[in-house]
């Protein structure tokens, strides 16, 4: 059976201002519902503020939806804590924008990609794991023990990816994974997302503000406006 993430119905709105002034209460999402499965590629789009990051956080289950439900192969998955998510978070996996600001400065590449393996007390040898990793982002092995501040963007961005892909997810939730990368960055880390999907059968939720990378890398495209689905 193909893996298959699917958010029901999920409304959140965040409530503004002070506990005792409140402010209009703002409506992020609004009944979304999304689902993406293993090897195929949605693109997720919409103007800044339309609700993309919070519905990521929320199918990564790092928040709670006031209402509607995350659910991955038909079992529901709850915001909670890291050992109830675990068997979630091995086969959901996220890509941030900004690979600089998550990957934390102290740690070696080595040290970067055996973290999820510890905190998700994934079995097996992990340096085998971690070497796996790099390759499948073509990341030269002899920068594993450097740290970001010794990689340049490119480069951090397919630690992020490696780290991502290290527990061997089936689904990648990527918030503008290309954004910060210049042009033949981008291009490298398209083609290497397009490989996930194609060859490798992993399932690809792309939010982008690039409709060029969308219509080259997602087979479907969710447009979102004010939190809705249009
Ligand atoms: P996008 O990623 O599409 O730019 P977001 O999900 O970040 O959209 O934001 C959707 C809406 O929710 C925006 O109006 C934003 O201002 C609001 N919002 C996002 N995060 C918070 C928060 N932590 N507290 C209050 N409002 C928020
Ligand atoms: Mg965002």
């Amino acid at each position: 059976m193909s893996t298959e993430l699917r958010g029901l119905n999920l409304s959140h709105r965040y409530r503004s201002g002070k506990l005792w002034r409140p402010g209009h209460p703002v409506a992020a999402l609004s009944e979304v519902s999304i689902s993406v499965s293993a090897g195929n590629s949605v693109a997720l789009v919409g103007s800044s503020g339309s609700g993309k990051s919070t519905l990521l956080r929320t199918l990564l289950a790092l928040q709670k939806p006031d209402s509607g439900v995350v659910e991955l192969d038909g079992t529901p998955v709850r915001a909670g804590s890291v050992s109830s998510l675990r068997w979630y978070r091995r086969i959901v996996q996220y890509v941030p924008q900004n690979p600089a600001s998550c990957l934390d400065p102290r740690m070696t590449v080595h040290q970067l990609l055996q973290e999820p393996l510890h905190q998700l007390a994934v079995s097996g040898d992990h340096r085998k794991l971690i070497r796996e990793s790099l390759e499948r982002v073509e990341l030269d092995p002899a920068l594993i023990s450097r740290r970001p501040g010794e990689l340049s963007g490119g480069q951090n961005q397919r630690v992020a990816i490696a780290r991502a892909l290290v527990t061997s997810p089936k689904i990648l939730l990527a918030d503008e994974p290309v954004s910060g990368l210049d042009l033949p960055l981008r291009n490298t880390v398209l083609a290497l997302l397009n490989r996930l999907v194609t060859s490798d059968g992993l399932g690809l939720l792309f939010v982008s503000h690039d409709l060029a990378a969308v219509a080259q890398l997602c087979t479907r495209t969710i447009v979102l406006s004010s939190g809705r689905v249009i």
